[in-house]
């Protein structure tokens, strides 16, 4: 081993070679980087947790969809007998697509188009969760054309810190989510003027990545408050939606995430009596630990004043750091030990922030080295672009020793398809 005189000290590396019983390495040189690689065990056991955490309780695991949107994925979750959250047509096709019953799937979301609030009703699914009172009366309108009811919670916001990033916070009143209570107790009192939609469940959802317990509890104890002033009204509720935002571990040794057995008791506790259905939401909970981004080293820049490690993966794979300055770990698909070096890890993209790590002590690399930027699997390939006009990256699902190979490497022409020279003019 060469340890150049620049470190003082050797250094192990904590490195990942397999994944799900698959050899990195040998996975990488046959399908190419970036390459996003998921779990399906890693899946399992999150969704077996909180499955098991939620015993005796008649409680629906609705994934949020958004988090990883694969259609693989989502069958996986099907498979599990899990609903789904969506927000937007698209991701009520894919979770049809895979299988999802409609009677388990819930549609959330503050822009809502009548196209889409058709398309939900149409397919049956289980309940609207409405973000506004134009958005009721949209939903009322639809549901009358159709000649259906459409079963509806209400959003609350209840001005919650969920002390998180506040790009991914939701629910604080400046937040563009939900209610208040003093609103939503309006919807309640006029409820019988609706006639095409049954008003009858309540949903919350403060925010994501939330690793403290306390503002779960304090949302969910203004939900239970109002709920049970709405059972006293003579408004009695088929469904509490508790919404996602269970954190996970993103950087080891710091992020403590909840334990789902605490996490449930909350809940328990919270909403003791109430003798409707639970629905949850979690989305990154389930699905971004189990993902991982596999990267090359393109080279390394010595820059004036810092060291630059050159990926061949970058904003456009993986938004998260550019975008909420999120810290994702990096590590080695090698066992072998090396010095550490500290580095800025950044992607080709032509933007300062395009930058995955600042001043990242990691194990010395070379060009060609093969990474795994560890916690990918939520709001990873479901944010990608093609910025730059970077095709999108494959991604695959690891199963005991085996692999599927789930979304093929973008072309260039796949990345094209839909555009065209301005031929063909029109007057509007
Ligand atoms: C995004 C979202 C979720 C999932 O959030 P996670 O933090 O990924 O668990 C759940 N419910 C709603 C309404 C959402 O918008």
């Amino acid at each position: 081993m060469n340890v150049s005189s620049r470190h003082d000290k050797p250094f192990v590396a904590t490195s990942q070679p397999e994944f799900d019983g698959v050899d990195l390495q040998a996975l990488a040189s046959r399908l190419g980087t970036p390459l996003y690689a998921y779990s399906a065990n890693a899946i399992r056991q999150r969704i077996d947790g909180l499955k098991t955490a939620l015993d005796g309780l008649d409680a629906t695991i609705c994934y949020a969809v958004k988090a990883n949107s694969n259609r693989a994925i989502l069958q996986l979750m099907g498979e599990a007998g899990l609903g789904a959250d969506i927000v937007s047509a698209g991701e009520l096709r894919r979770a049809l697509d895979a299988g999802i019953p409609a009677a388990r799937i819930v549609f959330s979301g503050v822009g809502k188009t009548e196209d889409e609030i058709d398309t939900a009703l149409a397919a049956g699914i289980a309940r609207f969760n409405v973000e506004s009172l134009d958005e009721l009366h949209a939903i009322e309108r639809v549901a009358a054309v159709r000649q259906v009811m459409a079963n509806a919670a209400v959003r609350i916001n209840p001005d919650v810190d969920a002390l998180t990033h506040a790009k991914i916070s939701t629910g604080r009143a400046e937040n563009k989510f939900g209610v208040s209570i003093a609103e939503a107790r309006r919807w309640f009192a006029e409820r019988s003027q609706l006639k095409h939609v049954r008003l009858d469940g309540l949903h919350v959802h403060i925010g994501s990545q939330i690793l403290d317990l306390d503002p779960f509890r304090l949302a969910l104890h203004r939900v239970a408050a109002f709920w049970r002033e709405l059972a006293a009204a003579g408004h009695p509720l088929a469904s509490i939606d508790v919404g996602g935002g269970l954190g996970v571990r993103y950087r080891a040794g710091q992020d403590q995430p909840i334990d789902a057995t605490d996490y449930v008791q909350v809940i328990r506790e919270a909403l003791a009596g109430f003798d409707g259905r639970l629905l949850l939401e979690p989305g990154r909970y389930l699905v971004a630990e189990a993902g991982i981004l596999l990267t090359r080293v393109l080279r390394i820049k010595e820059g004036t004043e810092r060291r630059f490690l050159v990926l061949d993966a970058a904003m456009n794979d993986l938004l998260r750091p550019s975008l909420y300055d999120a810290w994702h770990d990096i590590v080695p698909v090698s066992p072998e030990p090396r010095p550490t070096a500290t580095y800025d890890v950044v992607g080709p993209v032509c933007e300062t922030g395009d930058t995955f790590a600042r001043g990242r002590a990691l194990p010395e690399c070379a060009p060609g080295d093969l990474l795994a930027i560890q916690g990918a699997g939520a709001y990873g390939m479901s944010m990608a672009s093609t910025y730059n006009s970077r095709p999108l990256a494959a991604e695959v699902l690891l199963d005991g020793g085996r692999y599927a190979v789930v979304r093929r490497r973008q072309t260039f022409e796949e990345m094209v398809a839909g555009e065209q020279p301005a031929q063909d003019w029109q007057a509007p």
